[in-house]
Order: structure tokens, then C-alpha cells, then sequence
């Protein structure tokens, strides 16, 4: 059993790199990748955990390209881990990401509301796996009695169209592809059904885009079967796992959807010999 879509507690699934590998080895697969998002940190303690269990193991990753204000989830796969360019890439992408939030902080004192901005940023300082995300501020928020529920925050002030709303900029699709492959991987996009931006795919292609990912939990057995067409029209290969993240409201069981070994096949063997 294959399966190539995992978070860990590097981002922002349940299990430590080691304890999801244990999982994946009493769940009987063969194969596992572990994709975090816009972090590989958990690559090296899952690579070592998964030699230890008879595991093959595929370095992964998931980084939030932006497209039209729409995340694209971009997977890469047979990333160089240790890559210095992919690193710096990231972590300018972690930057955008706080720079937005501060933004929304500033907008929130011209409404009389005042946050510390560096009291909530600092985890994200402190430790550089952990994303910064608009429900640190709905926390903050509620805690500082500004507002009564999270749904208020986002209702009021944090969601698309609210008062200290600034849009997600970021890495475009085509720039991430090209980042993944800088450093040897392969670029599939994630659980393109949710997305719902098929029209895109063509030229995602044509900027190199290897995969999609046709078996996804979000995927009913008529989604799989469209994106299975799409990628053999588009001559391009498949990927696919559960997105476990150890959490019930949030992905299947490990395992629970897998990439048939034909497919794997064939996507291994796009990866470019270096
Ligand atoms: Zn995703
Ligand atoms: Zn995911």
C-alpha cells in the first residue's frame, strides 16, 4: 500500500514523525511520504524511522502557491531535503505569511482595536515549523474580550470581505513548480477537486507541472475517474494518499487512500536523473 499525502506535527497533523511512521508500519504500507506544508523538517526524522521499519520512504512536501486568491496546494516529491535554495524559499514564504497577519493587526487599530503583534507573532519566530495562521489573531481576538466566539472574529474582521482583511499573496503556481524541480522533485497538485480550477491545469502543465492527484480523500470514485482522464489526456502522471493528519475532522485513516503501484511506477520514473 502507497501512500503519499501525510501531515506530522511539523505542520499540522497529530503524530510526531516517528509515531506516524509506527502507524504507517502497523497500517501495512510499503511506501509513505510525508508532505508538511511549506516545511520539510519532518523529512529526516521520518526518512531515518522509515529505513528503521522497511519503509521506502519519499521525501515530500506541500507548499500554498496563490493563484487569483485561491490556494493552490502544490506537492513536490523526490525533493532534496537538504536543498539551501528550497530552504530560503520557504522561509520567505513563512515571512509573506507573518508580514499578512501584521498587516491585519495594523488594520485593526485604525478600528480602535489594539493587539500585540509581536506577543502573537512569536511562535512563529521561535519556531520556524510552525505557520502563522489568521486563528492566532481570532484567539487573541476572543481572549482580549474584543469579540465572543472565533466565528465572530472571522465574521467581523478576519474572513475574505471583513473589515482587517488583507488577501493571501504569494508564490505563484508556476514558481513553486519550478522550485520543486530546482532541486530534483516532482510537482503534482494537490486535491484538485476542492480547488475546482480544472481550466488551470493545461497550463500548469505547459510550466512543467509533472502530476495531479487523483486519489484524495476529498475524491469521490467519479472525481478519481475524471482526474485519471485528465492526467492520461494531459500526459502526465497521478499521485495520491489519505491526507492524514491524525485528526477525525480532518483527512482519512492512514492508508485509507492509496496510489496503486502502476501509478507510483510511472511517476517514479519522471524523476530526473540528477
Ligand atoms: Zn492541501
Ligand atoms: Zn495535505
Amino acid at each position: 500500500m502507497i501512500d503519499l499525502h501525510t501531515h506530522t506535527t511539523a505542520s499540522d497533523g497529530g503524530l510526531s514523525p516517528s509515531d506516524l511512521v509506527s502507524r504507517a508500519s502497523a497500517a501495512g504500507l510499503t511506501v509513505l511520504s510525508v508532505t508538511d506544508h511549506d516545511t520539510l523538517a519532518a523529512c529526516g526524522p521520518a526518512a531515518a524511522a522509515c529505513a528503521a521499519a522497511g519503509i521506502e520512504f519519499v521525501p515530500g512536501i506541500e507548499i500554498t502557491a496563490v493563484r487569483d486568491e485561491r490556494d493552490v496546494h502544490t506537492l513536490g516529491y523526490f525533493v532534496d531535503a537538504a536543498s539551501p535554495g528550497l530552504a530560503r524559499f520557504l522561509a520567505h514564504q513563512r515571512q509573506t505569511r507573518i508580514d499578512r497577519l501584521r498587516e491585519m493587526i495594523v488594520r485593526l487599530a485604525r478600528f480602535g482595536i489594539e493587539l500585540d503583534a509581536d506577543r502573537i507573532l512569536q511562535p512563529a519566530r521561535d519556531d520556524d515549523t510552525k505557520s502563522a495562521g489568521r486563528p492566532w489573531i481570532a484567539r487573541a481576538l476572543v481572549a482580549g474580550g474584543h469579540v465572543k466566539t472565533w466565528n465572530e472574529a472571522f465574521e467581523r474582521w478576519l474572513g475574505r470581505g471583513a473589515a482587517a482583511f488583507v488577501p493571501r499573496s504569494g508564490a505563484s503556481p508556476d514558481d513553486v513548480i519550478a522550485r520543486i524541480h530546482a532541486t530534483g522533485g516532482l510537482a503534482s497538485v494537490a486535491h484538485p477537486g476542492p480547488l475546482g480550477r480544472d481550466e488551470w491545469l493545461p497550463g500548469l502543465v505547459d510550466a512543467g507541472l509533472d502530476a495531479v492527484e487523483a486519489y484524495h480523500t476529498d475524491h469521490d470514485p467519479a472525481a478519481t475517474a475524471r482526474y485519471l482522464a485528465l492526467a492520461d489526456r494531459l500526459g502526465i502522471a497521478v499521485t495520491g494518499g489519505s491526507d492524514y493528519h491524525a485528526d477525525p475532522s480532518h483527512g482519512a485513516a492512514l492508508g485509507g487512500v492509496t496510489l496503486p503501484r502502476d501509478a507510483y511506477e510511472k511517476l517514479k520514473s519522471r524523476v530526473r536523473s540528477a
